[in-house]
């Protein structure tokens, strides 16, 4: 799928060799930026894009008659179907053991376990990365490179995540190489080193644990209330001896019953399922604290240093605490480059069944987290025919958008070109051109 047809791409197509790497990664995908003698927030995309308002349909179809099938965006088929599936699965060690791998900075991803990421490679080292791994553990790391204070100023995040490759395009070659990697556990990066003749960087770094923390009210060991632990097959029961039991605990000791509630994570799961209810069309939302974590981290459309947060919490009941924090603090998704509001956070709903966000490349190998959204404002479209070409989901044609103000590239609009698929149109924006507007904070009523 093409992204903004007027950025271009240094990659477009074209074996990439010998030159150092990093500057391949800054040359494309970036927006020109010209500062404007009238307006700190005056840009232009370049000067081939031409933009139209929106058609006159205001009103959006009901995500709720959803018939789209969510599992299809996961396949990626935009990618071919000449991919080969690679079985079975490695976790690193968790303990103090420093790995060393290659390390494949990714700019504007911020990679979470279970996230996909599908990549078109035309990067002569990365392919060669590719195939030394795929002779092994068939593991990269991956880490986001935040910007500094010029756009070609880089350096890189303190986390990250291993990614593993599960699918292959047979008989990749020396000029260009698809594949599908996934999340798999975060580190701490310890240490990168860049290496000579354009090649990656090779990374050492250290699992991070995944804790697990037991109800905090049996840690207080009172022997006389074991008999409450018991879970019983009928869970109104088993609700009334919770109830009993933190009723007896915080009489005898000095906290209060909600400080514990605070951190017992069923009681965190199912206030997260009770606030992610309200989204519409939400599908096919993990119930295990851990997934469940690393689901809504994924999902919350944060900028780059935010979303770096949760990965570096070791616990699934941190990770859930600070996430439904962070959904109590703000409504509203905004250009990134001008504030203009853009969509509701209420709006966003799920395309995939991999979450309320999900990962794609276009054909130049450039990699877009996208948010599904159900209705948007301040958009303005490219004026040419909306194209099926290489559409992230089937079914769906693309247009680009832009802010209306600044005209930074924001996403697509997908309309629907098969009949009876609903919805009819939506919007896929760009995590990396969003930001959020505190419009005041609210009380979960979960
Ligand atoms: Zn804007």
């Amino acid at each position: 799928m093409d992204d903004e047809r007027s950025e271009g791409s240094a990659w477009s197509g074209s074996e990439v060799d010998g030159d150092d790497w990093m500057e391949q990664v800054r040359g494309f995908g970036e927006l020109e930026e010209v500062p404007d003698s009238d307006s700190d927030y005056e840009y232009r995309i370049l000067p081939t894009l031409t933009v139209e308002a929106p058609p006159e349909n205001p009103e959006p179809s009901d995500p709720h008659e959803q018939t789209f099938d969510p599992n299809l965006p996961m396949q990626h088929a935009y990618l071919g179907n000449d991919l080969t599936i690679l079985h079975g699965r490695t976790l690193l060690d968790e303990d103090e053991v420093a790995h060393w791998m290659p390390l494949l900075p990714q700019i504007d991803v911020v990679l979470v376990p279970g996230q996909t990421l599908p990549l078109s490679v035309f990067h002569l080292p990365t392919i060669q990365m590719i195939n030394r791994v795929l002779e092994g553990n068939r593991i990269f790391a991956t880490v986001c490179m935040l910007r500094q204070n010029t756009l070609s100023d880089y350096t890189y995040a303190d986390v990250g995540t291993t990614a593993e490759i599960y699918e292959v395009q047979e008989g990749g070659n020396n000029h260009s190489m698809r594949i599908k990697a996934i999340g798999r556990q975060r580190f701490k990066l310890l240490e990168a080193k860049e290496q000579s003749g354009g090649r990656l960087p090779t990374a050492r770094i250290k699992i991070l644990p995944e804790i697990s923390l037991s109800n905090p009210m049996a840690e207080m060991s009172f022997t006389g209330l074991n008999r409450y632990w018991s879970k019983t097959s009928n869970e109104s029961e088993t609700v009334k001896k919770i109830r009993k039991l933190r009723s007896n605990v915080s009489a005898i000791s000095a906290i209060p019953s909600w400080v514990y509630d605070q951190y017992d994570v069923d009681r965190l799961v199912k206030r997260m399922l009770c606030v992610l209810s309200s989204h519409k069309a939400v599908s096919q939302i993990p119930t295990d604290p851990v997934e469940l974590s690393f689901w809504v981290a994924r999902s919350l459309p944060l900028p780059d240093s935010k979303r770096l947060i949760p990965l570096r919490m070791n616990c699934a009941i941190q990770r859930l605490r600070w996430e439904l924090s962070t959904l109590e603090e703000f409504s509203h998704l905004c250009c990134r480059h001008c504030y203009q509001t853009i969509a509701n956070h209420g709006d966003v709903f799920s395309m995939s069944a991999e979450g309320l966000q999900g990962t794609y490349c276009n054909l130049y190998g450039y990699v877009y987290e996208t948010i599904t959204i159900y209705k948007a404002t301040g958009l303005q479209l490219q004026n040419v025919p909306p194209s099926t070409n290489a559409s992230w989901f089937p079914g769906y044609a693309w247009t680009v958008a832009a802010c209306s103000r600044c005209r930074k590239h924001m996403g697509w609009k997908f309309t629907a070109v098969e009949p009876e698929v609903k919805p009819r149109e939506f919007w896929g924006l760009c995590r990396r051109s969003l930001t959020t507007k505190k419009v005041g904070s609210f009380k979960l009523q979960c």
